[in-house]
């Protein structure tokens, strides 16, 4: 059986996890999970590329993560950072861990030799051996960026984009975005390999990831959202959103940014139904909660990633809603 999952950084290879916990991959040859990662919030940071949620994925997979934090490599060591800091090298409020930065050092190093960022990946992935096909959404730049008011943009109250991780990471989401632009989005086209696994895949699942952040940005990937509508496969989303709140992070201020409530009945109506124009056939929201989504089959199942078994419950309950499950 072949298994497409969209996916972000830490509630993507979360949701990973629990998914080749419920298949049973790899060893079985029987299955295969193709993940399709976001990029956007992928950054050049001191000469080296970031791309924090393939590396999220990859280390999850492959048991490198720090799983406290969840992200970043266990066992980490911050004297890159400290030294940068010393040399009052900017920006500094993106820390890059020692052992973190051979990765990027890596990547980097094989992009500027001319390799795609796919191919950059598999090779890492060499090492990691996550057990799923790890597909970055798109080899181009898709950069997310965050429109939010200039406190120098003059009387009439201007506004400047910046970076998503700076909005993320240094301003803890707490400025008011005004809304999300996808650079170059336009122009990308999907990676090799993402529209076949999509026309051949018997299930997609979207992780319980950011709907609008991670989510949104792979399917603003020209192509990517067409191919899921034009599918065999029936596609299953998971929501993040539990009892009117995302669990890890501040996805509330992206869904803010564009009109959607933080509920798991509007993330459903936003994602929306595959006849209808939207991706959807089925939509898994907590035990708690309900949604109605006109032309979606919704069940309610836990939904709390709490450990492995937890979450392949989770990923069982979305394969037999796309008409899959019994694996
Ligand atoms: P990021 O790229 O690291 O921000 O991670 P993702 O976009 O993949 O996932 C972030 C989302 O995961 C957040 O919006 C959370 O609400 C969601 N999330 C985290 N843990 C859980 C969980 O246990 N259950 C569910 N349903 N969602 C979760
Ligand atoms: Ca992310």
């Amino acid at each position: 059986m072949k298994i497409v999952a969209l996916v972000g950084g830490v509630g993507g290879a979360r949701f990973l996890l629990g998914l080749k916990a419920a298949l049973g991959v790899p060893g079985s040859g029987e299955h295969e999970i193709t993940a399709l990662v976001n990029v956007g919030d992928d950054i050049w940071l001191h000469g080296l590329r970031i791309c924090p949620d393939l590396d999220t994925c990859m280390y999850t997979l492959g048991g490198g993560i720090d799983s406290e934090r969840g992200w970043g490599r266990a066992g980490e060591t911050w004297t890159i950072r400290d030294e940068l800091a010393e040399y009052g090298a900017e920006p500094t409020w993106f820390g890059l861990g020692d052992r973190d930065v051979a990765t990027h050092l890596i990547r980097t190093r094989m992009l500027r030799a001319g390799y795609p960022l796919s191919a950059v990946t598999e090779a890492l992935c060499a090492r990691w051996q996550p057990g799923v096909r790890l597909l970055p959404a798109s080899d181009d730049r898709v950069e997310t960026h965050v429109v939010v008011d200039d406190p120098d943009g003059g009387d009439q109250g201007g506004q400047k984009a910046i970076h998503f991780q700076e909005w993320w990471v240094r301003h803890r989401a707490a400025l008011k975005a005004h809304r999300f632009a996808s650079v170059g989005a336009e122009e990308a086209t999907p990676a090799p390999g993402v529209l076949a696994a999509l026309a051949e895949a018997d299930a997609v699942l979207l992780a319980p990831s950011n709907p609008v952040v991670s989510i949104g940005t792979i399917l603003a990937v020209p192509g990517i959202a067409d191919a899921l509508r034009a599918g065999r496969a029936r596609v299953v989303g998971l929501s993040p959103i539990v009892g009117g709140r995302p669990l890890r992070g501040m996805a509330d201020a992206c869904l803010d940014a564009i009109g959607v409530a933080t509920t798991a009945e509007a993330v459903g109506r936003h994602y929306g139904a595959r006849g209808a124009g939207g991706v959807l056939d089925g939509w898994l929201v907590h035990d708690s909660d309900w949604a109605d989504v006109p032309g979606v089959a919704v069940r309610a199942v836990p939904l709390l990633m709490t450990d492995v078994e937890a979450t392949a419950k989770m990923a069982s309950h979305a394969l037999e809603l796309a008409g899959v499950g019994g694996a």
